[in-house]
C-alpha cells in the first residue's frame, strides 16, 4: 500500500463494498469476518431494491411511502436524496453486471411489498436479489487494485489519539492480532438481529460495530426503533428463522388464522400490504390470544411462483409445499432503524469514525423502514461516503489508547440476553417489561459486563424514555395511541388496545 493513509472499511455487505469501491484510488483495507458475501444480511435479501422506475411512478411517490411507513419520524432531506438517487442506482448496478429480472421486452420486472403504493421493487433471480447484488459488487471489489481484502479478521478495538481515530486492531480465528494505522475508519458492520431469540438475521449481525461505537463515545440514535418482519417461517429452530419474503403478499398471498379467516382484511386499507410494524403487531396480538398465523399463497399461479425459487426451496427443506398448503409464519426481529448517529456524509460524532448501512442511523428510515429501502441506502450512502473519503480527513498519528467493547457474553448469557430482548423489545411493548429487562441485566454481572448486555441496556433505556408509541415502537401501557401514522385507520388493526 502507498504512503497515502489507507481507509479501513469493516464489513463487506452492500454498504461496505460500495464504500470501498467508491474510495478509489485511495488504498482501502476491506475487513470482514468471513469471505464475502458469506455471513452478510445483504446476501440474504429476497424482495429486492426499491426504485421509482415504473411507468407512472416517480421519486415523490416513493418519498411519500417512505415517510408514511416511517411514521414521519424520518429526516425528510435524507429521504428525498435517497429516493432521487434510486433510478441511477439501478442503472449503475445493471452496468456492473447485476442481472435484474426483465420481461420479454427488456423492461425491468417490478415486485410490490408492504407500505409501497405500487409495484416498485427491482429484483434479480426472482427472490435471490441480495446474492446477485453482493456477488457482483464483490467481484468488482476483488478486481479493484486499490482494495486489499482481509477476510477472516474481526475488528476488536479502535485506536484513538487526541479524540480522533488513529487505528484499528484486528483479530483472526487463530487469535492472531494485527494493527493498522489509519485516520479514517468506516463501520459497515450490519445489524443486531443475533441479539434476539427470533431473528431473520445472520449470526454475525450481533451489533459488534454498534457496541464499539458506543464504547468510543459516539452518539447513537433511535435505538428503540426495531423492525419485526411479520412473516418469518414458523419452524422450530435455534432462533434463526428463515424469511418468507413480503413480495409473496405483493403477488397476492394473504395472512390467515387457523380457520382460514383473513388477519388483515383489506377494504380501503392496505390490508396485507400495510407497513411491517402494523402487520407484525396484528400477528403478535393474535398469537398472544393463543392463535397461529399462516400465509396462504395457494392462489398464486405457476408463472408467479417462478419469482420465488428461494421460498419454494426453503419450504421444501422444511417438508411442505406452499403451492398446496398455507405457510406457518411468525414475526421475527429483522432490521434496526437506529444506530450510530451520522450526518448526511456518514460522519459520526467521533472524528475519523464513519458509519454506513444498517449500523448507521441517517434518519432516513424514521420509526419504521419501508420495505426494500435498505439495500438502496447501502448503495447510495456507501458510494457517497467512499467518494468523500477519497482524501484522508487527517494525517496518521500513533494511537494513544485503545477502546474495545468489553468481553463477549458466554453461551448462557447470550441466551438470557436474547430472551430478555425478545420479550421487552418486541412488536408490542410495555414499560413494566422494559424495566424488568433493564433491571435483570443490570443486576447480573455476567450480562451487564458483556458487550451484548451493554448494548441491550442502551436500547432498553431508549425504549423506556420514549413513552408514547411511534412506528415500530408501540407501547400498550400509555393508553390510546394517537401518533402511529396518519392515513391509516388504526383501530381496524387493533392498534389502540
Ligand atoms: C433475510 C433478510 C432479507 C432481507 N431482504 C431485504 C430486501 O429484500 N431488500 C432490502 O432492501 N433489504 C433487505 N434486508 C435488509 C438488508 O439486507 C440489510 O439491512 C442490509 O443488507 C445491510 O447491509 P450492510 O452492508 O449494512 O450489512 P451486512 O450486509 O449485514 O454486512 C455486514 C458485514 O459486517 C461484517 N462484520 C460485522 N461485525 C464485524 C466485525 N466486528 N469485524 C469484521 N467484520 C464484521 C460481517 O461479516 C459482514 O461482512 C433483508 C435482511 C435479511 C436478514
Amino acid at each position: 500500500m502507498s504512503a497515502v493513509p489507507p481507509l479501513v472499511v469493516v464489513g463487506a455487505g452492500v454498504a461496505g463494498l460500495c464504500t470501498a469501491l467508491a474510495a478509489a484510488p485511495r488504498p482501502v483495507w476491506l475487513v470482514c469476518r468471513s469471505a464475502c458475501p458469506v455471513g452478510t444480511a445483504s446476501a440474504m435479501a429476497q424482495g429486492g431494491l426499491a426504485a421509482a422506475v415504473g411507468e407512472g411512478d416517480d421519486p415523490t411517490q416513493h418519498a411519500a411511502d417512505t415517510l408514511a411507513a416511517g411514521a414521519w419520524h424520518n429526516d425528510v432531506a435524507a429521504v428525498h436524496a435517497l429516493v432521487a438517487a434510486a433510478p441511477g442506482v439501478v442503472q449503475w448496478l445493471a452496468g456492473l453486471g447485476v442481472p435484474f429480472d426483465r420481461d420479454g421486452e427488456g423492461r425491468l420486472q417490478l415486485g410490490r411489498e408492504g407500505g409501497h403504493g405500487r409495484a416498485r421493487i427491482v429484483h434479480a433471480g426472482g427472490d435471490a436479489t441480495g446474492r446477485a447484488i453482493t456477488t457482483t459488487l464483490a467481484q468488482a471489489a476483488a478486481a479493484a487494485p486499490h482494495v486489499g481484502w482481509l477476510p477472516g479478521w474481526r475488528l476488536e478495538a479502535i485506536g484513538l489519539a487526541r479524540g480522533r481515530v488513529a487505528g484499528v486492531r484486528l483479530r483472526d480465528a487463530q487469535e492472531r492480532s494485527r494493527e493498522i494505522a489509519t485516520p479514517d475508519l468506516v463501520l459497515a458492520t450490519g445489524g443486531i438481529g443475533a441479539l434476539f431469540a427470533a431473528t431473520t438475521n445472520p449470526p454475525g449481525a450481533d451489533g459488534s460495530g454498534l457496541s464499539l461505537a458506543l464504547a468510543a463515545g459516539a452518539d447513537l440514535r433511535d435505538l428503540e426503533f426495531i423492525q419485526w418482519h411479520p412473516t418469518a417461517l414458523d419452524v422450530p429452530g435455534a432462533g434463526k428463522l428463515p424469511l418468507v419474503t413480503e413480495a409473496l403478499r405483493g403477488a397476492g398471498a394473504r395472512l390467515v388464522d387457523g380457520n382460514g379467516d383473513l388477519l388483515m382484511p383489506g377494504g380501503h386499507l392496505p390490508g396485507d400490504l400495510a407497513p411491517r410494524d402494523v402487520v407484525a403487531r396484528r400477528i403478535c396480538r393474535h398469537q398472544q390470544e393463543g392463535g397461529r398465523a399462516w400465509l396462504d399463497a395457494r392462489g398464486l399461479d405457476a408463472e408467479a411462483w417462478r419469482q420465488f425459487p428461494t421460498v419454494l426451496a426453503l419450504c421444501a427443506r422444511h417438508g411442505f409445499d406452499p403451492r398446496s398448503e398455507p405457510i406457518p409464519v411468525t414475526p421475527a426481529m429483522h432490521f434496526h432503524m437506529g444506530g450510530i448517529a451520522v450526518d448526511p456524509d456518514g460522519a459520526s460524532t467521533v472524528p475519523g469514525l464513519h458509519a454506513v448501512g444498517e449500523v448507521a442511523c441517517t434518519g432516513v428510515h424514521g420509526a419504521n423502514r419501508l420495505a426494500s429501502n435498505s439495500l438502496l441506502e447501502g448503495v447510495v450512502c456507501g458510494r457517497r461516503l467512499g467518494e468523500r473519503l477519497r482524501q484522508a480527513t487527517a494525517g496518521t498519528a500513533p494511537a494513544e489508547h485503545w477502546v474495545d467493547a468489553g468481553p463477549g457474553a458466554d453461551a448462557a448469557a447470550r441466551a438470557a440476553i436474547a430472551r430478555l430482548a425478545g420479550r421487552a423489545l418486541g412488536p408490542v411493548r410495555d414499560g413494566a417489561t422494559l424495566a424488568h429487562a433493564l433491571q435483570a441485566i443490570d443486576s447480573d454481572r455476567a450480562l451487564s459486563a458483556a458487550r451484548q448486555g451493554r448494548l441491550l441496556l442502551a436500547m432498553l433505556a431508549a425504549a423506556l424514555a420514549r413513552r408514547g408509541s411511534l412506528g415500530a415502537h408501540h407501547r400498550v401501557d400509555k393508553g390510546k395511541n394517537r401518533n402511529i401514522r396518519h392515513g391509516i385507520d388504526t383501530p381496524a388493526y387493533g392498534e389502540t388496545a
